[in-house]
């Protein structure tokens, strides 16, 4: 993966872009493809007899397809097309926990949830008076796994993980949590929105019974995200949305719903956003990820060591097994005014609480300054980095 791909590169040569974790900057093959759909391929899906609307059916149902064979998923009718992550966790808690969820029940969560997996679970408890239980960390960003044994209990309808935190980084043994909580038979969601260059994405394997992603935080366009559930639950569940496309037959009477995947996509979807996704996974599929995550983890140890050389500066998120995210916090410089100083040098970063704010409270702070890699990114952005870090600290301290 290299910045040629990137047009965004090309047009400002001087970005030094550190906000992937955000969302992921788009390979002009992406880029092209949406083009070409809107300019040779527009027409809506499902419904048309005529040859453009067949062909874009066609390539959108191929897309389900890549996503298929991209995330090891045994059956295609387990692909639900979401807007992203969010949407598709509250799918599965209005469709699949709230349905059975009573009083006394409990949601397990970890302290590191992004809110997307957080609100709607605290939500669905007070409406059930069912109880939010969290996972603790520990200092360094690491879940206390013991702890969790005494957490899932028979009352336990669903764990719900996140894999890679957006803010520390820790990459969670999400293997481990799912066998776990499996053994109480309690079904696991994943959140794996910042998963996508992790060396072995296979849900199969991975064992989740739920599984989100983003497509604008896997080189694809905004709008457009993957729910994967076990068809078994997914078979169970009710319909999220009720409309046109989700359905068998309709009289003022009933309704009868369509079969898997459709039963869960209402309404005209975004089809440009679902094929975008597919190119993105033709990028990704080119990709030696194991080569990837090498190229950044000499990022992340290079820019974490030259980083806490700086006196005051210190990293929040140093567990053993994490991504290339940095979340820097230097003494009293508040962290928009770091991000600012950094832009005027056209540096791109995120400042604040990374949607995640009962984590800053739990490390007493207020935000964060969050560095994030992907691919694409040099050494030379870490030089950059490393030099505004150092300058900032001689302009505010
Ligand atoms: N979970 C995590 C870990 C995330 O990083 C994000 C996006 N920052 C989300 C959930 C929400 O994703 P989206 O806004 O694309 O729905």
């Amino acid at each position: 993966m290299n910045k040629a791909d990137f047009p965004i590169f090309q047009k400002y040569p001087n970005l030094t872009y550190l906000d992937s974790a955000a969302t992921t900057q788009k390979p002009s093959s992406v880029i092209k493809g949406i083009t070409q759909y809107y300019t040779d391929e527009n027409a809506n899906i499902h419904r048309g007899i005529y040859d453009l609307s067949a062909q874009a059916t066609q390539k959108y149902e191929a897309v389900r397809g890549k996503v298929k064979d991209y995330f090891s998923i045994p059956h295609l009718e387990e692909i639900i097309f979401t807007k992203g992550t969010t949407e598709g966790i509250n799918l599965v808690a209005q469709s699949f926990v709230l349905p059975h969820l009573k009083a006394g029940d409990n949601i397990v969560i970890s302290a590191m949830e992004h809110h997307a997996n957080l609100v709607v679970w605290q939500h669905i408890c007070q409406q059930r008076k069912a109880n939010l239980r969290v996972i603790p960390i520990n200092q360094n960003g690491t879940l206390e796994m013991t702890v969790l044994d005494k957490l899932l209990d028979e009352r336990s309808k669903l764990v719900a993980l996140v894999h890679i935190s957006n803010t520390l980084g820790t990459i969670n043994p999400i293997k481990e949590v799912i066998e776990k909580a499996h053994q109480k038979n309690i079904p696991v969601l994943i959140d794996g929105a910042q998963s996508i260059l992790y060396p072995d994405l296979n849900i199969a394997n991975f064992e989740a019974d739920f599984w989100v992603c983003s497509g604008h935080k896997m080189f694809g366009p905004t709008g457009v995200g993957i729910l994967y559930g076990k068809r078994q639950y997914l078979e169970e569940m009710q319909p999220y949305q009720f409309g046109g496309d989700m359905i068998r037959s309709v009289t003022f009477e009933a309704t009868s719903f369509a079969k898997l995947p459709h039963k869960f996509e209402a309404g005209t979807p975004n089809i440009a956003g679902v094929i975008g996704l597919g190119y993105a996974l033709d990028y990704l599929k080119d990709i030696d990820k194991y080569a990837v995550n090498e190229h950044l983890k000499k990022l992340t140890n290079e820019a974490t060591a030259r980083l806490l050389e700086i006196e005051g500066l210190r990293i929040i998120g140093r567990a053993k097994n994490k991504s290339g995210i940095l979340s820097l916090v230097l003494e009293e410089v508040h962290p928009h005014d770091a991000a600012t100083f950094l832009n005027e040098q056209n540096i791109a970063v995120r400042a604040g609480h990374h949607c995640t704010q009962p984590l800053m409270d739990f490390y007493q702070i207020s935000g964060t300054l969050r560095a994030s890699f992907s691919g694409y990114n040099t050494m030379e952005d870490v030089e950059k980095l490393v030099d505004g870090m150092k300058g900032m600290k001689r302009f505010f301290v």
